[in-house]
């Protein structure tokens, strides 16, 4: 008999969360701090989504998305979550860049960049302090229409330089373009600005395992293996969900899935209006990524001048299509010292490069590995540039393509920021569509990260919160039994 991950679950609760990405778990724990039952069903074997990280033989752990995020992490964190996993954040000192343009170092905040803009990129003083403080100023009530490229011309005009120290980060960071609103940089590049970047000292395994023991404490009723193959509508408002072939119901259905797999394939498209269909159908995902990690032989310590964030390329000039490319010419390099991990004897670098999903879907199964091995292969030589002698201190290296991510967490085109900024305004009318049901998870750029999914998750769940009390759903037996 196969084992059942549902045993022991109700047949109905206040909120059953979809997926556990960093919004799903935030939603589902401040539901149940609210006092909601709440259900949280995750198809994969581990939580966490994206926040995840794998193991390999040797003692070797590879964080998957723990390159930094900004400081805003550490405050909600401390609301949301627990002070413990808030006090394991700490900053990232070290930011690099070397590319042909320049070579530098920063701590990649508000002061530090004056300062480089100024001495080094010769701008004006008040030139930045405008840019900067117009970033800043923006949110997202403001004018939509002017892009990022349109705000740097205005502020940096014919800097190529200048902009290249300003967006390449950003682009390798969440996939966003110059063609993007300016409105979705501005947001990201400030949180980032305010004090620079930061990390989860302990690593994703131990942020996750906290956050599920809070889960527990909050008295989710957590399920993994459980995969949700469809959410179920009767009389016009949200039923629950079918899962793992059991129906199971709920006042309301929180969706961190992919939003187009959750409007088009757990919903159904025939559900909506024809004119907010058009709308979903017109998202745009946002691109995926390549990864290659590199555990370095145990007690091998990387020299700490490395920095923590190597932005590196060797293009000329910064061009988002160049960066998307199969022919690699920017890598963004994560290094990770003992000290990511306190205790460990281990260095491991994670080199990431932007990515298409269709570059890597139509390959034979020996021509996808064949690809895969040439991308380990090719970055060893971009690395060893950094680090000597890489090849024979390395005890181990794989890649990851845009179909690891798919595999792993089902997003269409393994989108690794969900969906352009046009998705998120699909996100919130969701509920004005289906009654009960809401979306929490990665969409345009100011809602993806882990600080811009945790919070998203929050919003969502306040929302959801405020939609019981109004609705006429009844209440439901508390859910005390966890597993
Ligand atoms: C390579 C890479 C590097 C990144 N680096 C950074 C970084 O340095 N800093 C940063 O801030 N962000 C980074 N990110 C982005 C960040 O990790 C994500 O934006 C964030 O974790 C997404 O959270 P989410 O809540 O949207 O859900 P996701 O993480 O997308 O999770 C969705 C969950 O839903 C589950 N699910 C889907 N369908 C179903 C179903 N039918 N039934 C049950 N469960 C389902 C999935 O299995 C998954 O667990 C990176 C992402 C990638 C891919």
């Amino acid at each position: 008999m196969p084992k059942d991950f549902l045993q022991g679950a109700h047949d109905r609760y206040d909120v059953i969360v979809i997926g556990s990405g960093l919004a799903g778990l935030t939603a589902a724990n401040t539901l149940a701090r609210a006092g909601r039952s709440v259900l949280l069903l995750e198809q994969h074997y581990k939580l966490g989504g994206m926040a995840t990280w794998f193991r390999r033989p040797g003692g070797h752990i590879f964080d998957i998305s723990l390159h930094g995020f900004p400081v805003g992490m550490v405050k909600s964190c401390r609301r949301y979550w627990t002070s413990e996993i808030a006090d394991s954040i700490v900053q990232l000192k070290n930011i690099r860049f070397d590319n042909p343009m320049f070579s530098l170092t920063t701590t990649f905040n508000r002061e530090d960049f004056t300062r480089l803009l100024v001495e080094r990129f010769q701008v004006a003083a008040d030139a930045v302090r405008s840019f900067f403080d117009t970033a800043r100023g923006m949110n997202f009530y403001d004018d939509q229409r002017m892009t990022t490229g349109e705000l740097f011309e205005r502020s940096f005009p014919g800097r190529e330089d200048v902009i290249r120290l300003l967006m390449e980060p950003i682009t390798y960071a969440n996939g966003s373009t110059l063609e993007d609103p300016a409105i979705s940089y501005g947001i990201v590049f400030s949180n980032f600005m305010s004090k620079g970047v930061f990390t989860f000292q302990g690593g994703t395994d131990h942020l996750i395992k906290l956050m599920h023991a809070d889960l527990l404490k909050s008295g989710v009723d957590v399920r993994i293996r459980a995969d949700v193959e469809r959410i179920i509508i009767r009389g016009g408002r949200v039923w629950g969900v079918r899962v793992n072939g059991r129906e199971i119901a709920a006042g309301s259905v929180v969706s961190n899935a992919n939003l187009k797999s959750t409007i088009f394939k757990l919903v159904g498209e025939e559900r909506f209006d024809p004119s907010f269909r058009d709308e979903a159908r017109s998202v745009r995902l946002n691109n995926s990524s390549c990864q290659v990690y590199m555990a370095l032989k145990p007690g091998d310590e990387l020299d700490e001048n490395l920095g923590d964030l190597l932005f590196s390329s060797t293009a000329p000039l910064f061009r988002t299509e160049a960066l998307l490319s199969r022919d690699v010419t920017s890598r963004t390099y994560s290094f990770y010292y003992p000290r990511t991990r306190p205790g460990s004897d281990r260095c491991m670098i994670v080199s990431s490069t932007n990515a298409r999903y269709e570059d890597w879907a139509g390959l034979s199964r020996d021509d996808y590995e064949a690809s895969k091995q040439d991308l380990v292969e090719t970055t060893l030589d971009a690395a060893s540039k950094y680090v000597p002698n890489i090849r024979e201190r390395v005890d181990h290296a794989e890649a990851s393509t845009p179909l690891t991510f798919h595999h792993y967490t089902k997003h269409l085109d393994g989108a690794s920021f969900g969906t352009k900024f046009e998705g998120l305004a699909v996100s919130r009318a969701l509920p004005e569509q289906v009654s009960g049901l809401f979306h929490a998870g990665s969409v345009g750029i100011i809602m993806s990260g882990w600080l811009g999914a945790m919070n998203y998750g929050v919003i969502v769940a306040n929302d959801v919160d405020n939609w019981l009390l109004k609705s006429a759903a009844a209440p439901v037996a508390p859910c005390a039994e966890v597993s």
